[in-house]
C-alpha cells in the first residue's frame, strides 16, 4: 500500500496554520526520506506562496512524488503544470449537496467540468487523481459514473473522500470494493474519531492507498493521523509498510514546532504521556518487563520510555529514578523520599529531577552548595527592539557577564545563560515548556526545562508570576544540578 501525505495541504487548513514556502520544504525533505510515496504540496491556485513552496518541493530532487491540489478549472491545472508538480489531486463534488448547495449545478455539468479537466491535465504531462468530494454522500452509481468516465479519459488514480467524516467500517466494506476500477485512495477526516478505523477499513476493502496528515492535523478535527495508521498496521495487523519508523516522532515534533499546534499530551504514538509511566503498579512491571504495559516499543519510532514521579508513584520507580542520579538511599531514607513526593504530587505538581534531588538532598542530609548564583538579570522587549538580555553570574566564585538578543525576551534570556556558562559545560536546552496555573495576566507561571550535558539529561521548574524570571529560575536550577561533581557522595547518612 502506498502513503498520500496531505500535512501541507489538509492540515495546513488547519484553522490558524500557516506555513511559509521554505518550512514547507523543510516538511517534504522529512516526509520524503520517512517513506511517504506521495506529497501534496498545497494548493496552486491558493497564493503566490503556495506556488513558490510547490517550486522548492518539485526542485528538491526528492524521491516522493509531489502533487498539488486543483479544482476542475484550466487555470489551476496550469499552475499545477507551470510550477513543477507532478501530480494534481483533481477535487471535484459528487453528492447532490455540494452539486446543487455549493455548485448551484447539475450531475450533468460535474461530469463535463471533471471529464474537460482530467483531459486537460493529461495533455499538461500531469499524474491525475481524480477525486469524488463529499463521496460519503454520493449515490454510488453517480460516483462510478464519474469515476469510470475519468478512467477512460486518463485518470491515472481515483480518490474516495469521506469530506466530513460521516463513514463508518460497515459502509466502507460496502461502499468501496465495486469503485476499486483503479487504483483507489482513501481521504478520511475525523469528525467523529473514526478516520483511522475507516482508512483501515477501506484498505482491506480493496484501496491502495490512504490519505494522512502528520499528527492528525487538517480541517475541523483533521485527517486520518499517519503515525497511527503506519504503527497500526505494524503492530496490530504485523503488516510491513515501507516507512523508516524510528523517524516518525522526529517528524511529528517538527511538524507540531513549524506549524505551532501542540500535540495533545495523550495522543496516540507522540503525545507527550503516550510513553510516560507514573503509577506504582504499572511503573514497576515495566521496570520489569516493558511489555506489561506498553503495546509498542518507544524506541521503533524513535522515542524513549519515561517513568515521571507523582502521587501515584512507588518506591520501585523513585528508588529507580534515585539510582540514575547516583543517590544511593538506606530504605527509612526511600520511604521519606516517596512520602514527600507524595505530597507534591497531591499538590497537583510534576515532580521534576531538581525536585526530586532537592528532596532527596534534604532527606540524605547531603550539603550541596550551588556551583552557580545569579548577581543580576536585566531583559529588554518591546517594539522596534531586539529583545535582549543580560546577566551576571558568580560560577565557582568568578563573575561572568554575558548578553544574548533572541527572538523573544524568554530566548535572548535563555541564550545569555548558555553563553555565561559556555566555558564551563556545554549545557543545551532540549525543551521548554510553560504552564500558566490560574486564569488572569497575573497568574503563576510554572515553566518546566530538559537540560542537557554530555548526553545526561535533566528536568527542572521555577514557578513565577514573571515569565521570564520563571524561565531563568528553572535554568539555574538545572544548571546547577548538572554541574554538580558528578564523583559526590550522595550516600551520606543524616548525622
Ligand atoms: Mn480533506
Amino acid at each position: 500500500m502506498r502513503f498520500f501525505d496531505t500535512t501541507l495541504r489538509d492540515g495546513e487548513q488547519t484553522p490558524g496554520v500557516s506555513l511559509e514556502p521554505h518550512e514547507k520544504l523543510q516538511i517534504a525533505e522529512k516526509l520524503s526520506s520517512i517513506g511517504v510515496d506521495v506529497i501534496e504540496a498545497g494548493s496552486a491556485a491558493a497564493s503566490t506562496g503556495e506556488c513558490e513552496a510547490i517550486r522548492l518541493i518539485s526542485d528538491a530532487g526528492l524521491s516522493a512524488e509531489c502533487c498539488t491540489y486543483v479544482r476542475a478549472m484550466q487555470g489551476d491545472i496550469d499552475l499545477a503544470a507551470d510550477y513543477g508538480a507532478d501530480s494534481v489531486h483533481l477535487v471535484i463534488p459528487v453528492s447532490d449537496l455540494h452539486i446543487q448547495k455549493k455548485l448551484r449545478k447539475t450531475r450533468s455539468d460535474v461530469l463535463t467540468m471533471a471529464y474537460d479537466a482530467v483531459e486537460y491535465a493529461k495533455e499538461r504531462g500531469l499524474i491525475v487523481e481524480l477525486s469524488g468530494e463529499d463521496a460519503s454522500r454520493a449515490d454510488p452509481e453517480f460516483l462510478l459514473e464519474v469515476y469510470r468516465g475519468g478512467v477512460e479519459r486518463g485518470a491515472d488514480r481515483l480518490c474516495f473522500c469521506d469530506t466530513v467524516g460521516l463513514l463508518t467500517p460497515e459502509k466502507t466494506a460496502t461502499l468501496i470494493p465495486p469503485l476499486c476500477i483503479a487504483p483507489l485512495s482513501i481521504h478520511c477526516h475525523n469528525d467523529l474519531g473514526f478516520a483511522l478505523a475507516n482508512t483501515f477499513a477501506a484498505l482491506k476493502a480493496g484501496a491502495s492507498c490512504a490519505h494522512v496528515t502528520v499528527n492528525g492535523l487538517g480541517e475541523r478535527a483533521g485527517n486520518t493521523a499517519f503515525e497511527e495508521l503506519v504503527m497500526a498496521l505494524e503492530v496490530l495487523y504485523n503488516y510491513r509498510t515501507s516507512i523508516v519508523t524510528g523517524e516518525i516522532y522526529h517528524l511529528s515534533t517538527l511538524v507540531s514546532k513549524l506549524t505551532g499546534v501542540a500535540l495533545p499530551v495523550n495522543k496516540a504514538i507522540v503525545g507527550e504521556m503516550a510513553f510516560t509511566h507514573e503509577s506504582g503498579i504499572h511503573a514497576h512491571g515495566v521496570l520489569r518487563e516493558p511489555s506489561t504495559y506498553e503495546s509498542v516499543k518507544p524506541e521503533t519510532i524513535g522515542r524513549k520510555r519515561r517513568i515521571v514521579l507523582g502521587k501515584h508513584s512507588g518506591s520501585a520507580s523513585v528508588d529507580a529514578a534515585l539510582h540514575e542520579m547516583n543517590y544511593r538511599p538506606e530504605e527509612k531514607q526511600l520511604k521519606e523520599i516517596v512520602k514527600r513526593i507524595k505530597v507534591l504530587g497531591d499538590e497537583g505538581k510534576r515532580i521534576t529531577d531538581t525536585d526530586l534531588m532537592a528532596i532527596a538532598d534534604a532527606v540524605m542530609a547531603i550539603e550541596c552548595s550551588p556551583v552557580l548564583r545569579m548577581k543580576q538579570f536585566t531583559v529588554v522587549s518591546g517594539s522596534n527592539v531586539i529583545p535582549t538580555a543580560s546577566v551576571t553570574l558568580i560560577v565557582h566564585n568568578e563573575e561572568i557577564t554575558s548578553a544574548a538578543t533572541g527572538t523573544g525576551p524568554v530566548d535572548a534570556a535563555m541564550e545569555a545563560l548558555r553563553k555565561s556558562v559556555a566555558d564551563v559545560a556545554d549545557i543545551r536546552l532540549e525543551e521548554y515548556h510553560v504552564d500558566a496555573i490560574s486564569g488572569g495576566t497575573d497568574a503563576l507561571v510554572d515553566v518546566t526545562v530538559r537540560l542537557s550535558k554530555d548526553g545526561k539529561i535533566i528536568t527542572s521548574r521555577g514557578a513565577r508570576t514573571d515569565i521570564i524570571m520563571a524561565s531563568v529560575e528553572a535554568v539555574i536550577a538545572g544548571m546547577n544540578r548538572l554541574l554538580r561533581e558528578e564523583n559526590e557522595n550522595r550516600s551520606k547518612t543524616p548525622d
